[in-house]
């Protein structure tokens, strides 16, 4: 499937759950609780038609997600009937990694997610240091999501990628360590620049540090770091390496890289069943109501289609946007 701007779509991002076991301030503040009524939350079984019909589109990747999608009983069994699906060459899951050594029949998490065929995994880390971690995620979780990270390495998980939201006054001193853990457990380690996709306050532009800006407070411990255009992983991490130990540093400059949106090949679908082709735009075409009044295959491809042609050239967060959804309702 190619949209009106040569964006080839290939990669499906699904949120299971648009709850959370954490309430991370960028994404997720303590004061808004309103979940979706259990009976809007589309069944594993709605979601693997849509994918089935996406992948018979062109659908290749798919990535799971939230919320926190660990949250959701049965999700590994859910990975593992996509990993079959006809099409679908990549299967990766995003978690904030808090449940991943957590055992169920007889097995980790990690270990049940690697068996039923995912093989990419990114866990957000915004901090080492507990206070912190605790201060940014309002939980206490950080010993677990280090035996998470464990579990997951253990499981036989390769490449981990530790994703780290910058904050400013906050994260330049997780920079350091986070080099230091993420070389150690082989991990590539990726910040993200803050988007506004919670509540305003939070995103503010005294919050807001630019992925420029990160770097250049990085390369003051590392000396200056070596730019990879050529290594990319699915995304639109720009990569980076330090030269000393050639360490690969991702940064994803959603804001300041004009150039971000030009490899997008994402569609992504919502907990509540809405397919959405952008993260930044108000864009979004509802699939529950035409699944459960009984759509035929090729009327949901159709659908899928149209949304494809109706992706934006880029996303809209320059243009003073306010997000009509709270990221964990979208799916990160
Ligand atoms: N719960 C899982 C997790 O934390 O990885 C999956 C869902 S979470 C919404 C996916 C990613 O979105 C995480 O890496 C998180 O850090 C990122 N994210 C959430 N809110 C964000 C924001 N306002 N700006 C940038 N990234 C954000
Ligand atoms: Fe939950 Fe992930 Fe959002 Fe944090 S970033 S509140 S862990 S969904």
């Amino acid at each position: 499937m190619e949209d009106a701007f040569g964006h080839r779509i290939s990669y499906l991002r699904v949120s299971v759950t648009d709850r959370c076991n954490e309430r991370c301030r960028y994404c997720m503040p303590e004061e808004e609780q309103a979940w979706f009524p259990k009976e809007e939350v589309l069944s594993y079984e709605e979601m693997l038609r849509v994918l089935r019909v996406g992948a018979s589109l062109g659908i290749q990747k798919v990535r799971v997600t939230g919320g926190e999608p660990l949250t959701r009983p049965g999700v590994a069994d859910f990975c593992a009937q996509i990993a079959v699906l006809p099409g679908i060459r990549q299967l990766g899951i995003s978690t904030n990694g808090t449940l991943l050594s957590r055992e169920e029949q007889g097995m980790t998490q990690a270990a049940r997610l690697y068996q039923a065929g995912v093989r990419s995994m990114n866990i957000s880390l915004d901090s080492l240091d507990r206070a912190s971690y605790h201060r940014t995620t309002s939980r206490d979780l950080l010993p677990k999501v280090l035996e998470g990270i464990d579990a997951a390495l253990e499981a036989g998980f390769q490449n981990l990628r530790l994703n780290c939201v910058l904050m400013k006054n906050q994260t330049e001193r997780e920079f350091m360590p986070l080099l230091r853990f993420a070389a150690e457990k082989r991990a590539l380690l990726r910040f993200i620049e803050l988007m506004p996709v919670s509540t305003r306050e939070v995103l503010d532009e005294r919050n807001f540090l630019s992925t420029e800006a990160a770097r250049l407070m990085i390369e003051q411990h590392t000396g200056p770091l070596i730019p990879l255009p050529d290594f990319r992983t699915n995304g639109p991490a720009a990569y980076w390496q330090v030269p000393a130990t050639g360490q690969k540093i991702g940064f994803i400059g959603a804001i300041t890289n004009l150039h971000f949106c030009e490899s997008c090949d994402k569609l992504r679908l919502t907990s509540d069943g809405k397919l959405r082709p952008c993260l930044g735009s108000f864009l979004e075409f509802d699939l529950r109501t035409p699944l459960r009044a009984g759509c035929s295959d090729a009327e949901l491809a159709q659908l899928i289609r149209d949304v494809v042609a109706r992706k934006p050239k880029e996303h809209d967060f320059r243009q003073n946007y306010q997000p009509n959804r709270r990221m964990i309702a979208i799916g990160g």
